[in-house]
């Protein structure tokens, strides 16, 4: 089904207007056809009826259930010196289905927090995007940005993608009955040997993927994908 993010509503109308209706209108969409439309973090499913220059107005039939696949996994990505390198990130881990991605700082990563922080609404709009296209329920969540040393092993099973070529195999895991999974991923440059240290220290579980290295933003999207269909 196609999915339009609304501007506005009104009883039970609502209206898909500007950039929307643009993209709207690219698809082809009629009078009379039903589509999907957010409002205000609420999913529905909507009838157009009437559509013109200024804006297309759709009816509410339902709601939506917006219930998301478990587990709910937070991946803790240590942002990439090349910054750009995340827009694919937030891509790719939308469309495997994490849950919320956190911005981390690490040693060899990128380490400029008021640029980070600038560009958390692109990586939501990014987010947004893609759900339009993946059929997801609900949009990846970005969260706020912590530094490597300020994480806490705080989910139900965590994590450490390690790149020294340590650790478990995911298959040796079981995801089947957690409700949470938190994953951390290094930068291009990978963790230092004291980040990993640490991190395993804490109790995060090293886990490697078979066969090859992998770049940061190949990583946490297989093992994301991994999870998902193994959970
Ligand atoms: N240049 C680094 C590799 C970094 S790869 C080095 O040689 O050590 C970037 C990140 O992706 C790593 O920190 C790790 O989190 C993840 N990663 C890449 N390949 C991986 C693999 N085969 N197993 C586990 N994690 C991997």
């Amino acid at each position: 089904m196609k999915r339009f993010i609304a501007s506005g509503s009104e009883g039970s109308l609502v209206y898909i207007e500007g950039e929307e209706l643009r993209h709207l209108k690219a698809r082809r969409v009629k009078v009379g056809e039903e589509v999907e439309v957010f409002l205000e973090g609420r999913h529905y499913l909507c009838k157009v009826q009437s559509l013109d220059k200024r804006r297309c107005v759709c009816t509410l039939l339902e709601e939506l259930d917006l219930t998301v696949p478990k587990p709910y996994l937070f991946v803790y990505q240590c942002v990439p010196v090349e910054l750009k390198t995340m827009d694919i990130i937030v891509e790719l881990l939308s469309q495997v289905g994490a849950y919320r991605l956190i911005p981390v700082l690490s040693r060899r990563g990128f380490n400029k927090r008021e640029v980070i922080r600038a560009r958390v609404e692109r990586w939501k709009r990014i987010a947004f995007e893609s759900l339009k296209q993946c059929g997801r329920p609900k949009p990846l969540e970005i969260g706020e940005l912590v530094s490597i040393e300020d994480l806490p092993p705080m989910h139900r099973i965590n994590l450490l993608l390690d790149n020294f070529g340590e650790g478990k195999l995911m298959k040796e895991l079981d995801f089947t009955t957690v409700e949470d999974v938190g994953l951390v991923v290094g930068p291009e440059g990978g963790f230092t040997q004291e980040e990993a240290k640490l991190l395993r220290k804490r109790g995060f579980i090293s886990v490697r993927l078979k066969p090859y290295t992998l770049k940061s933003e190949t990583a946490g999207a297989m093992a994301v994908g991994l999870i998902m269909n193994l959970a």
